[in-house]
């Protein structure tokens, strides 16, 4: 049984980015992320901050664009374009979610599908569905892979559950799972025994936002379980999808939270950031 640590996959995934963010400075192009918040949610903060320090771990440039709460439609779509059209500006982060007062959907529009690195576009979500690799999957939806691939998974025929159908995470996980040539189910709020559905697998992800709804009783002996979950327990503490307590004795690898999938997102976020300074060059 083992506990795959997050970090260590970053730290994989980071030092080839590194290499290649090293080569483009050399050549004369510095690599660049903006991250565009709106307001001051202590979340996302966080995350900003999390993605900051990994982009100076990969000598990639990043800049904080943090415009007002109140901000309108028209204000926004305009400053949002302006990044956009920002040639030192390689790839785009928008946080979320957004205030009520502003509609994302225009912006899956405008923004530039190169830009695009955590892919809100319909062009990449189209790339992840027909498999074409010059577009970018969603960072959590790839970070789930590349923790998979860190443990030399063999995805070809493996029963893989993913629960949960979100764009930004279980449907595009799927499709990229499907195109390593494992076999798919999707769970959702609709499913019916979910327990049983989920006890098919030999690769089971939880990407719901329940804490700890995954029981021992969704699991056999031997499998991998992946905890995208990040959510907070009835203590206060962050905590999974996954019921990980009891749930990590009987599995063969686990994914903690936190400390897990998490930890990788934003070393693919920095994976993209350089394709797109590659493509843009
Ligand atoms: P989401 O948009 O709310 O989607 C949740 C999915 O779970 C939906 O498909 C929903 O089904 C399904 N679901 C909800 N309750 C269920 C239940 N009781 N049984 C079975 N399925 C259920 O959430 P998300 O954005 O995909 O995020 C999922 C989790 O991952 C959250 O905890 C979030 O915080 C976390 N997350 C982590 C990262 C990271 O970097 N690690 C990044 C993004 C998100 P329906 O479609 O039927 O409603």
């Amino acid at each position: 049984m083992s506990i795959i640590k997050g970090a260590q996959v970053a730290e994989a995934v980071s030092a080839e980015t590194k290499k290649r963010a090293e080569k483009l400075k050399a050549e004369g192009t510095e690599p660049c992320l903006a991250i565009i918040r709106v307001g001051e949610d202590g979340s996302e903060i966080a995350y900003e901050r999390g993605a900051m320090k990994r982009m100076d771990k990969c000598g990639i440039k990043c800049m904080s664009i943090v415009l007002d709460e109140n901000i309108g439609q028209t204000e926004f779509e305009k400053k949002f374009s302006e990044v956009n059209d920002d040639k030192n500006v390689h790839g785009i982060l928008l946080l979320q979610p957004l205030p009520k007062q502003l509609d994302i959907e225009p912006i899956k529009e405008l923004i530039n599908p190169i830009k695009d690195v955590d892919a809100l576009s319909a062009v990449n979500l189209y790339k992840v569905f027909v498999g074409d690799k010059t577009g970018y999957a969603p960072c959590t939806a790839e970070a789930v892979m590349e923790t998979l691939d860190y443990m030399g998974t063999d995805y070809t025929g493996k029963k893989c559950v993913v629960i949960g159908r979100s764009l930004v995470v279980g449907k595009p996980l799927g499709m990229l799972l499907l195109g390593r040539n494992a076999t798919v189910t999707y769970c959702h709020s609709r499913t019916k025994q979910l327990a049983e559905e989920a006890k098919q697998a030999d690769i089971l992800v939880a990407a719901v936002g329940v804490p700890k709804m995954v029981k021992a009783d969704f699991v056999k002996e031997g499998i991998t379980v992946i905890d995208v979950g990040i959510n907070v327990d009835e203590n206060g503490n962050m905590c999974g999808d996954v019921d990980f307590e009891n749930v990590e004795p009987i599995v063969e690898n686990i994914t903690p939270v936190p400390g897990g999938v998490g930890a990788v997102t934003t070393s693919v976020l920095a994976k993209h950031v350089v394709m797109a300074a590659e493509m843009l060059k």
